[in-house]
């Protein structure tokens, strides 16, 4: 048989999880290419505690090209500016890579234009990413010199809620530590329409424990939130609610990257890719996507646009499905479907030194089995999750 070029975009949860599992499943029998715009893979849950200085870059990262070598996956470092898909060809700046079977999982573009005065170049701090964080630690810092209130949240649109949720009870958790709980009253402002919602339509007693968790830690909220601008002092809300903050951080909304929406026919208007529940491309059966790149419609309908999250498991999952698939494509057998609201939601949120350990046997829908299970034990899971899932993933494990 003739080898097939296999060329996977992205290298986090689901790029680096379908490229060893192309390998695990095609061996060196074809040639699988790798590119990305980084060669680190930064364990980005990591993040809400990067700010704090509590983990540095080489804590929570590690360089992907060794475990390529060894298993002569090509890599190429170059960020993708569009693809041909009737050529098929992968852009970059400098060269076009031709594909017989494609697997894109780029993540999002963080989009922080969707509300004035939205982002780390203007009012608002992110976690988002490791350069994010690294802007947010320095902010930190000089609000340690000179506290006042904070405002944490999620925008409308936004899909990442458990980040901005974690967020806000570990720096209330570092605010304690700094003695500063007075001087710094917190606000979380939400785009769900209640608190536990977390863009999956709530799960078990996620709103009762979370609104009690908020109580306890003196934490307001407002829920149906439309952030209609970001102020240097403050954030204002559709409506004229005015929350002054002198540290505010807002996960924004977000969209499939420009790549995608560069290419027409690729993905949909906010740049995500429609497959079907193999992750395979509804027109463009050579295509397939994985990860956040992958459109979720929403879990329900709500007030305020929520977005469902693409987490890391759920990630690593579609990209198994879709190598098997490509695999199914080149080698033959039977094909595999796993829709993303059947996936298993695993979840542990942390709050510094406790936390909630979220376990359902559904992402989305009516649920048979959903535990939340609060306590330090969340916290200790975190961080043994964090360590092992670090050190299989460098060792080359998925
Ligand atoms: C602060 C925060 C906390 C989180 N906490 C958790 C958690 O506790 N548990 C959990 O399960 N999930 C968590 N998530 C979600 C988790 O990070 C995502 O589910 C996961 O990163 C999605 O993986 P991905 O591979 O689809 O995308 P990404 O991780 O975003 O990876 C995208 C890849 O594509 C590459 N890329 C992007 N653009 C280009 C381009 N133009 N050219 C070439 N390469 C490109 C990038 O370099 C990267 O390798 C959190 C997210 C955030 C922001």
């Amino acid at each position: 048989m003739a080898r097939k070029r296999i060329v996977v975009v992205g290298t986090s949860f689901a790029g680096y999880t379908g490229a060893l599992e192309l390998h695990e499943l095609l061996g060196s029998a074809h040639d699988i290419t790798v590119i990305a715009n980084t060669h680190d893979f930064v364990f980005i849950p990591s993040l809400i505690w990067y700010p704090f200085g509590i983990r540095d870059r080489e804590d929570i990262s590690f360089d992907v090209r060794p475990i390529y070598a060894e298993r002569e996956i090509n890599f190429i470092e170059a960020a993708v500016t569009h693809f041909d898909l009737e050529q098929r060809l992968v852009h970059t700046a400098d060269a076009a890579i031709p594909y017989d079977y494609l697997l894109i999982a780029t993540g999002p573009k963080v989009d922080f234009d969707s509300v004035p005065g939205l982002g780390p170049h203007k009012n608002s701090h992110s976690i988002c990413n490791l350069s994010h964080a690294e802007d947010t630690r320095q902010a930190w810092q000089r609000f340690l010199e000179n506290p006042g209130p904070i405002v944490v949240g999620a925008a409308q649109g936004a899909a990442c809620f458990g980040a901005a949720y974690e967020f806000i009870f570990n720096l209330r958790y570092q605010l304690k530590r700094h003695h500063l709980l007075e001087q710094a009253p917190l606000t979380y402002v939400t785009a769900e329409p209640f608190l536990g919602h977390f863009g999956i339509g709530g799960f078990g007693s996620a709103k009762k424990m979370s609104e009690k968790f908020f109580d306890m830690e003196g934490i307001e909220w407002r829920t149906d939130a439309m952030i209609k601008e970001v102020l240097p002092d403050g954030v204002l809300l559709e409506g004229g609610e005015y929350l002054p903050s002198k540290f505010t951080m807002i996960i924004p909304r977000f969209l499939g990257i420009d790549a995608i929406r560069n290419t027409p026919g690729l993905g949909n208007a906010n740049g995500f890719i429609e497959t079907d529940d193999g992750y395979r491309h509804k027109v463009y059966p050579e295509v397939y996507a994985a990860g956040v790149a992958v459109h979720v419609p929403p879990a329900d309908d709500t007030k305020v646009p929520c977005g469902v999250p693409k987490t890391g498991y759920p990630s690593e999952v579609m990209a198994k499905t879709a190598a098997h698939n490509i695999a199914v494509d080149i080698n033959g057998g039977e094909r595999k479907t796993m829709p993303f609201s059947l996936i298993h939601a695993y979840c542990i949120m942390d709050t510094g030194n406790m936390g909630m350990l979220i376990l359902g046997d559904h992402m989305l829908g009516s649920r048979h089995l959903e535990f939340i299970i609060p306590g330090p034990q969340a916290h200790w899971a975190k961080l043994a999750f964090e360590k092992y899932f670090l050190f299989t993933r460098r060792h080359g494990h998925v």
